[in-house]
């Protein structure tokens, strides 16, 4: 326990941390590093990585670049490409977590069934039917984790294998299969080129064509590596290249600035030009609508393989699957093995299933029954002391979410040294404050690419993307300390931490 400057002592507080993903394993650290040690980490599986875990797809990598797809306070000499693969990227959160000591004190195969707000506590039930009562909840359950199978008529009767993505079979073999990918997505364009290596025949089926910037994937040599190690300041005036690019060309591309995101355009036409020979393939494969409305797709394999005598590109809108495989509009049946279902995931369901009860009573399911929203991506009106990270509206158009994650981690430890200090024993945010965040955020879209008419993931139902809309910059500027008058302070009848 601290000592304040007017001599009351600081409280203590006892906090669970959801998941031990990326954010998961940050927010330890941070917690920590911060002097709090009454930490319980809940994690549902047996491995700690969230994404890096679930997805190993063959070609599963990162789009961003390693070294800044990487903690900050953790470089990487040894990254062995620009862009990582999956593998190499877990044993990085393997090896940090290790490190700092956050592996040791996770409780893997207990997920939170529960979290119920009352007088300042939580109460959190696990699936071990544990119970913790805490001061916080700090939620790090990602955002992209719900696999979505697609709804088309047939698919549960297919006799062959079928799988999502994120449910890979690595049991299974697909040499000499005839494979069926649906979906052409960022999972997919990095899936397809390794697929096709090894199956007989492979036929993608497309239903929204996609543009795609080509940034090749250098690798780093031995000596780029030993260099790395003995000399850190290149490795960050790389990371502050790679940040400059993504923040003046990726991010401003597509949130609404007309030189970059002409740039981007010019790109990945000449890209799409000049990579597909074939003018028709070429003309299948050419999106109608503006780049950058779905997620840009950064890669350079996609479109050599699509070009493979073994791969199929097929357009037309899939009918139905039958037990033998996929019957497209044209009356047309494509004969399968294995169907890979490429098809994304949900981007609106964040810690659910687990019940989470905030304020008189209020269920997050009624609480996002309309709209999923938050203030600052952090906090929900009426849950008071429980946190998100990642949570809406936190992506920022293909930049690092190591990096946004990290500036939400700095964000809550400066609400939690507030309570620490008794400014309050739980935090509401004013609706006043909660609805000008997000009129900001519906006014920044307009604009942008991603409300320029296309479907994608960014989306919710009313069309509004759930995506930061402004620059890293004023991210970096609006997070940097709480704006505390936008927030209703709560005192309760046992002061938390003092029992
Ligand atoms: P996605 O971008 O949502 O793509 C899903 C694909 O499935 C789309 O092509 C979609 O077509 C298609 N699809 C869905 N339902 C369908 C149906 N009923 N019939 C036919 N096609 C259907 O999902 P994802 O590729 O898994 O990527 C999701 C996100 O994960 C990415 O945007 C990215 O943020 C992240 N990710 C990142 C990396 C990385 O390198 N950092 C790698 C993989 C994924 P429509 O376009 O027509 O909807």
């Amino acid at each position: 326990m601290g000592i304040e400057e007017n001599g009351a002592a600081l409280r203590s507080p006892s906090v669970v941390v959801i998941g031990a993903g990326m954010t998961g394993i940050l927010m330890v650290i941070r917690l920590r590093q911060a002097g709090i040690k009454d930490i319980t980490i809940l994690e549902k599986k047996t491995d700690l990585g969230g994404t890096w875990r679930e997805n190993i797809y063959p070609g599963v990598a990162c789009d961003i670049p390693a070294h800044m797809y990487t903690y900050s306070f953790e470089p990487n000499p040894d990254w062995s490409h620009r862009f990582a693969g999956g593998e190499e990227i877990q044993q990085y959160f393997q090896r940090t977590s290790a490190k700092y000591g956050v592996t040791d004190s996770i409780h893997f195969n207990e997920s939170a069934i529960s979290s119920v707000y009352d007088n300042g506590r939580w109460t959190v039930e696990t699936s071990l039917g544990n119970t913790h009562k805490v001061d916080f909840v700090i939620n790090c359950t990602g955002i992209l984790h719900h696999p979505v199978l697609p709804k088309i008529k047939g698919l549960g009767s297919f006799e062959g294998e079928a799988f999502h993505t994120a449910q890979w079979r690595s049991d299974l073999s697909l040499e000499g299969k005839k494979v069926g990918v649906i979906g052409t997505g960022s999972t997919a364009t990095q899936l397809i080129p390794e697929v096709a290596k090894e199956a007989n025949k492979l036929s993608v089926f497309q239903r929204t064509a996609q543009w795609v910037a080509p940034v090749p994937n250098k690798p780093f040599s031995n000596w780029n590596k030993r260099f790395f190690r003995s000399n850190f300041w290149a490795i960050k005036l790389l990371v502050n290249a790679y940040s400059f690019g993504l923040k003046h060309i990726f991010t401003k591309g597509v949130s609404g600035h007309k030189i970059p995101h002409t740039f981007l355009s010019v790109l990945c036409k000449l890209n799409l030009r000049f990579s597909v020979k074939d003018p028709d393939l070429r003309k299948r494969l050419r999106p109608d609508y503006q780049v950058g409305c779905k997620r840009l797709i950064i890669n350079t394999t996609f479109y050599p393989a699509i070009q493979r005598d073994n791969v199929d590109l097929v357009t037309e809108g899939i009918q139905e699957i039958t037990p033998r495989g996929v019957i497209t509009t044209d009356g047309k049946e494509h004969v399968l093995d294995v169907l890979i279902l490429s098809t994304g995931f949900d981007p609106f369901a964040f810690m659910r299933p687990m019940a989470v009860t905030g304020l008189n009573g209020l269920d997050i399911n009624e609480a996002w029954r309309d709209k999923v929203q938050s203030y600052r991506s952090v906090v929900i009106p009426n849950f008071p002391n429980f946190f998100l990270m990642l949570g809406p509206n936190t992506p920022i158009g293909n930049y690092s979410v190591i990096a946004m994650s990290e500036v939400q981690a700095d964000y809550i430890l400066k609400l939690i040294a507030q309570w620490q200090a008794r400014d309050f024993d739980a935090l509401d945010v004013k609706p006043e404050a909660f609805i000008s965040f997000n009129q900001s955020m519906k006014e920044g879209m307009k604009g942008t690419a991603w409300t320029s008419g296309c479907q994608s993931w960014y989306l919710d139902a009313d069309g509004d993307p759930v995506v930061w809309p402004y620059t890293w910059d004023r991210w970096v500027s609006e997070m940097k300390a709480p704006s505390m008058e936008d927030f209703i302070p709560l005192y309760c009848e046992t002061p938390a931490g003092q029992s």
